[in-house]
């Protein structure tokens, strides 16, 4: 257990060294601001929809190494995925941070790898802003969000 939390630590540390889909995203046509006053992450999500999927998604902002790699596996995961779908990885994710997540694992990809974030509270407001983000930036253009 303790070699596959190296491993997910390894995983989280890459993506806040390099973020994947970090910047603008020319032609975006969803943005939202997400704050996370807690522990000072901020975050700007940009979505590009081709109907209901999400063509290309991108983030910018600072923030802790676990706000940091979550938006970019966030990414990652998102890009391609309809706002059906996302909503319902959403869901899994949030489980999953919460310490709620009773299936298996394996289906959540490189998410989860946050597992561990289930046994730190405060950090998981931390690990879902970039989501709670882009949910509002799927939902309604130019939002801006708060975990408080
Ligand atoms: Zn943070």
């Amino acid at each position: 257990m303790s070699e596959l939390r190296d491993l997910y630590q390894e995983v989280i540390l890459d993506h806040n060294k390099h973020p994947r889909n970090y910047g603008a995203l020319e032609d975006a046509d969803r943005h939202a601001e997400g704050h996370n006053p807690l522990c000072g992450d901020e975050i700007t999500v940009h979505v590009k929809l081709e109907g209901d999927k999400i063509a290309d998604i991108r983030f910018e902002g600072s923030g802790c190494a676990i706000s940091k790699a979550s938006a970019s596996v966030m990414t990652e995961t998102l890009k391609g995925k309809t706002v059906e779908e996302a909503g319902a990885l959403f869901e899994r994710f949030h489980e999953l941070v919460t310490g709620k997540a009773d299936e298996d694992l394996e289906t959540l990809g490189k998410l989860a790898v946050f597992g561990g974030v289930s046994e730190f509270p405060v950090r998981v407001k931390c690990a879902t802003l970039s989501w709670h983000t882009t949910r509002a930036a799927l939902n309604e253009s130019g939002t801006k969000i708060s975990t408080e």
